[in-house]
């Protein structure tokens, strides 16, 4: 493949994005070639019409950090956390000089230099325009390379949305692909709903191929086991048939990352989003049903079998109506999309409303019964929020849904209640996530990224944490 910048000569096109871009260079260290040879056995498999070889990748993501464990101590590891302030910093301030970064990240001059000099030859970096100063040299701006891209899917309840997403967080293309899949399918069927979404994929990429594409990343209503990937609890999406990551791994030919909503909206809000130094964050994903994603004292909760998180199924009233997990009184059943629209049909019922989008056209044109169902479901949100907000004392709660499209309406009824049932003076902020669709899908695009720019499938430990130094005056020439 042609590549415009002499340092990004070393990349490799391979759609699995499987870490050869990051030390790039053809003939590299004899690990690396085995990774590849390994991964790119997506490619040859397909051409000898065979199945992929699964054991050999899983094996690769899962036993082989992409990184040596950081235990120790040694000058590669304050080489490589260096490097991650050094990324999260350029990210934040680009265009930047070195100088500056020098500044705010209280680096060493000499250290800056060199990290910069690797990241521009791994191609995650590029140097910019000059820039000018009052006095003295003039200083070369760098920013990160926006020719890598994540394929993103968000697959939820009769939909699949997708996206391409660049290393900022711009989406460059997006499609959805509908589908009837519920719990009674069958095996053919949810493979074709796969298959269908698989095509879409694949003509996204080709829309943009003179981009490097870093790999797939999955958001999913449910929780997924960490280890195997597998989806584990998932009532309200019907995939029971087949083994999703699998199924998708499988047509795409290309290894996937696959994660809870919610908790990809977590990764999303430290990349892409402004809470990059909070350490204790809510993700509420309000959808067909609620899920969570906490981030507690700098970790990402995930429990005993990555099930933590489930607040959409702890009990609010035992008589409630029955919940898709089996229980009846869920916060879920309460406070969901699914729920507004029954709120909404109890007062209008000659309505033949059938999904939350339309309820949601009718309360932005000022409807009534449309708006009071809204009050009625974001009442038990409130509710299941502040119950959160005690036990677990977040900085932030990040809603993400399509109810914030009447963000100006629910925000006072969600805070009034947040600071009614708080035990402290303090209560968390509360913010709503861009649209629902784009939270989720910049959210499975982070996962990705985690993966192939910090070698990581959970949170750096280390960001920059707001260097007291100013910034230079040094401004980039214009164009
Ligand atoms: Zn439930």
């Amino acid at each position: 493949m042609a590549t415009p910048n002499p340092a990004l000569a070393g990349y490799i096109s391979c759609w699995a994005g499987c870490g050869s871009s990051r030390t790039g260079k053809p003939g590299g260290a004899s690990s690396m070639q085995q990774d590849l040879l390994e991964t790119c056995d997506f490619k040859r498999a397909k051409r000898e019409r065979r199945p992929p070889n699964m054991q050999a990748y899983n094996r690769r993501i899962t036993d082989k950090p992409t990184r040596p464990r950081r235990a120790v101590a040694s000058s590669e590891t304050a080489r490589e956390i260096n490097r991650d302030i050094l990324l999260h910093a350029i990210h934040l301030h680009q265009p930047v000089s070195r100088a500056d970064l020098a500044r705010l990240t209280g680096l060493q001059p000499s250290t800056v230099s060199v990290i910069i000099g690797k990241l521009i030859d791994e191609g995650w970096v590029l140097p910019g325009t000059l820039g000018r100063l009052p006095r003295g040299r003039r200083p070369t701006f760098v920013t990160l390379n926006d020719r890598h891209v994540m394929l993103a899917i968000d697959l939820r309840p009769g939909r699949a949305n997708l996206a391409v997403v660049d290393i900022n967080g711009r989406f460059l293309g997006r499609d959805t692909v509908p589908f009837e899949i519920n719990a009674g399918s069958a095996v053919d069927e949810a493979k074709t709903a796969i298959a269908r979404i698989a095509q879409a994929a694949h003509s996204l990429k080709a829309a943009f191929g003179d981009r490097a594409f870093q790999g797939l990343g999955v958001s999913v209503s449910g929780r997924v086991d960490q280890k195997t990937q597998r989806l584990l609890f998932s009532p309200n999406v019907p995939w029971g048939q087949i083994d999703v990551h699998e199924e998708l791994q499988r047509v795409l030919e290309a290894p996937i990352e696959m994660e809870n909503a919610a908790n990809a909206c977590l990764f999303s809000e430290r990349w892409f989003g402004d809470f990059h130094d909070a350490s204790n964050m809510l993700v509420v994903s309000v959808s067909e049903g609620i899920g969570t994603g906490m981030l507690v004292d700098g970790n990402v909760v995930r429990g005993r079998d990555d099930m933590a998180g489930e607040f959409g199924h702890m009990t609010l009233e035992e008589s409630g109506p029955m919940c898709g997990c089996g229980n009846a009184g869920c916060w879920e059943v309460f406070a969901s999309n699914r729920a507004g629209l029954r709120y909404y049909h109890e007062l209008a019922p000659e309505s033949k409303l059938t999904n939350f989008q339309e309820l949601l056209k009718l309360a932005l044109a000022g409807d009534l019964r449309a708006l009071r169902s809204i009050d009625k479901m974001m009442t038990y949100l409130a509710r299941g929020l502040s119950i959160l907000a005690v036990g677990l004392a977040p900085e932030v709660i990040i809603i993400v849904g399509d109810c914030t499209a009447l963000w100006p309406r629910i925000r006072p009824l969600l805070e009034s209640q947040l600071i009614a049932k708080s035990i402290t003076p303090r209560t968390p902020s509360l913010v709503a996530a861009m649209d629902g669709d784009a939270a989720r899908l910049r959210g499975a695009a982070a996962l990705v990224l985690h993966k192939v720019l910090f070698g990581q499938t959970d949170f750096a430990t280390q960001t920059v944490r707001g260097s007291a130094r100013a910034i230079s005056k040094a401004v980039p020439l214009p164009a």
